[in-house]
């Protein structure tokens, strides 16, 4: 099944299917990533710039700012979410995440 996963508003939006399910200004913590030198990184997102879908998992690549050590700019891909039978379930922004080298 294919479900569109589209970047909307000038990135504020992950559009999934036909409605805006993943938006910015939240607040994400990875543990696994490139982006800057602390462990766990705590990043707020600003906006989010690609979109793709890669084995049932939902991944944007966001700008964000490491609110730990102010480290600003692109992260590699992040998982917000999966297709479960053409539906989109969202990850918890909390959990503890991991980015793939864009
Ligand atoms: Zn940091």
């Amino acid at each position: 099944m294919d479900v569109p996963v589209r970047v909307l508003d000038d990135g504020a939006w992950i559009s999934i299917g036909d409605s805006r399910e993943v938006g910015v200004s939240e607040m994400w913590r990875i543990d696994d990533h490139e982006f800057c030198g602390c462990e766990v990184a705590d990043v707020l997102l600003e906006a989010f710039f690609d979109s793709r879908v890669r084995e049932g998992s939902v991944e944007a690549r966001p700008i964000g700012r490491c609110i730990t050590c102010s480290t600003h700019g692109p992260l590699g891909w992040l998982p917000i979410g999966r297709l479960e039978d053409g539906e989109f379930v969202a990850v918890d922004p909390d959990a503890g995440h991991a980015t793939t080298p864009a």
